[in-house]
């Protein structure tokens, strides 16, 4: 047995062999890497993988962040909301079509007219999915930034039983350095490092199965950095971790900064995706769409390392282009009609079942309530 071998085989790691497994490099070991986080992920998990419709539903934002798209001050993006019956449509969509679950996402916002309105179409989704093949109604993962604990209160109680609501708020990293300077503090709303940790314990007080994660490969970030980012989940006790590579945005404000070459940038993420499943164990852990972007089965490979959650974007075709995030981002020409197929068939290529109308709730929430 190589040094390796033993290493893959403890259960508890220190944040050396963190540091070691997230640079593997050599083919051969990154395979041995991605064998023991699968065959770990179907032993915690089981052979399912969950799949989230994800409902992109406005991109008007508050915040600056300079990684991002849709931030502010990208005066080059024409804004849209969808109205309230198209998100039901869309989740009524999805649950037809037998996803257990649908997630709402947007810029950030706090006014009260958009609590309401988000308060109002968690209330809508949960009744308007009730039907034969889900007796229950769709689970709802919110991703809509930092908000005030009363508003997580409102949105967890909108969505009734404990099971089916989660909240995705990525940290984005954990080094509070690297974090000033992604989110420069020029408004009162703005992201603040602080603030993303309350909202992050508001959450789980509130009752949420509560996701995190960050970007990987951003400008400056050293793999010290990402292990932290691990040590960070732990203590935080997430029950899902949505994490992806950082991709350069032509609407950012990091145009100078450069990112990662496709290849490095995407045996780094998928070794995170792994140790993320080697050191947190039973957490569900999404594959990023931005995978996608580095190589045209990247979300899959994100399964094999893995990851046990996908979100295949059930957006209207008509504003997905207004979403843009990052540079190149897939799928964005095509209907939610087109994902479903294509997913579905690349999942049972891999040996994989999909979940269908399944909640796919976290395994270690479960265990910890
Ligand atoms: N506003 C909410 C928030 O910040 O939590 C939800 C929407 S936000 C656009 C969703 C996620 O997109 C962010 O958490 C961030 O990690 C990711 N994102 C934004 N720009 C990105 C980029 N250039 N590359 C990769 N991910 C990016």
């Amino acid at each position: 047995m190589t040094r390796l071998d033993e290493l893959l085989q403890q259960e508890a790691f220190t944040d050396a062999d963190i540091v070691r497994l997230l640079g593997l490099t050599e083919p051969d070991d990154c395979e041995r890497l991605r064998r023991t986080a699968y065959d770990l992920t179907t032993r915690f998990i089981g052979d399912k993988v969950h799949y989230r419709g994800i409902v992109e539903f406005s991109n008007r934002c508050t915040l600056n962040c300079r990684y991002c798209g849709i931030r502010r001050d990208n005066r080059d993006l024409e804004r849209y909301d969808l109205n309230r019956e198209q998100i039901i449509e869309s989740a009524i969509w999805a649950a037809e079509n037998h996803y257990g679950s649908v997630c709402l996402q947007a810029g950030e916002r706090r006014d009260e007219s958009f609590v309401a309105f988000v308060e109002d179409c968690i209330r809508e989704i949960r009744a308007g999915t009730v039907s034969e093949h889900l007796p229950e109604g769709a689970s709802i993962t919110l991703s809509l930034g930092a908000q005030s604990s009363e508003t997580y209160q409102r949105w967890r109680e909108a969505g009734g039983e404990a099971e089916c609501m989660r909240y995705l708020l990525r940290m984005e990293t954990s080094n509070p350095a690297l974090f000033s300077r992604l989110h420069p503090h020029d408004f009162a709303h703005e992201k603040a490092y602080a603030s993303r940790i309350r909202a992050l314990e508001n959450l789980r007080a509130a009752g949420f199965q509560v996701g995190t994660g960050g970007m990987i490969g951003l400008p400056g970030q050293t793999l010290s950095d990402l292990c932290a980012d691990i040590r960070f989940y732990q203590r935080l006790d997430v029950d899902m971790l949505g994490m992806g590579p950082y991709i350069l945005s032509r609407g950012g404000d990091m145009r100078d900064e450069g990112m990662l070459d496709p290849g490095p940038l995407l045996q780094l993420a998928l070794n995170m995706l792994a140790v993320c499943r080697l050191v947190l164990r039973d957490v569900n852990i999404a594959a990023a769409t931005a995978l996608q972007v580095l190589a045209e089965d990247g979300r899959e490979q994100g399964i094999a390392h893995g990851a046990n959650i996908l979100m295949p974007n059930i957006t209207p075709r008509a504003v997905r282009r207004r979403y843009q995030l990052y540079d190149d981002k897939p799928c964005i020409d095509e209907e939610p009609t087109d994902c479903r197929a294509c997913l579905a068939g690349r999942i049972q290529r891999m040996g994989r079942r999909v979940g269908w109308n399944e909640w796919g709730c976290s395994r270690h929430f479960h265990r910890r309530m």
